[in-house]
């Protein structure tokens, strides 16, 4: 009677989001990278990026798109910046690099920052 599937789901997806902010504010990491690191399909890597690009902006925080372009022509195909077409539109060649992402902290903004980035800066202060 009372079934209720969607929050369920809704709570998968935010931990594996709050997962992906973690792997991207170690490292620049592909959609590859991050499927391995969360553990979900590699082709749902960028509607979860497009949720948390959403909801960074409330912590401070940015997702930074380095695109993809292509190996042979330079290309950068900007439609769909999030993933790779299996081929260059201007010249068909299919050696196209990964987009990588990751996670700007814009520091200084505002008070309350996670503990992770506070930990980062006191490491590289000491440098
Ligand atoms: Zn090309």
């Amino acid at each position: 009677m009372a079934r209720t599937p969607g929050p369920h789901r809704e709570l998968r997806g935010a931990t594996v989001r709050e997962s992906l902010r973690e792997a991207l504010l170690e490292e620049p990491c592909t959609a590859r990278d991050l499927s391995r690191a969360v553990g979900i399909p590699e082709r749902e890597v960028p509607e979860h990026l497009e949720h948390l690009m959403r909801s960074l902006p409330h912590r401070g925080e940015a997702l930074e798109v380095e695109p993809c372009r292509c190996l042979d022509c330079g290309f950068v195909p900007r439609r769909h910046p999030l993933k790779r077409p299996g081929h260059c539109p201007e010249c068909r060649g299919r050696r196209l690099s990964l987009p990588r992402f990751r996670i700007e902290a814009r520091s200084g903004r505002r008070p309350g920052r996670p503990k992770g980035s506070r930990r980062r800066d006191r490491q590289e202060r000491d440098v």
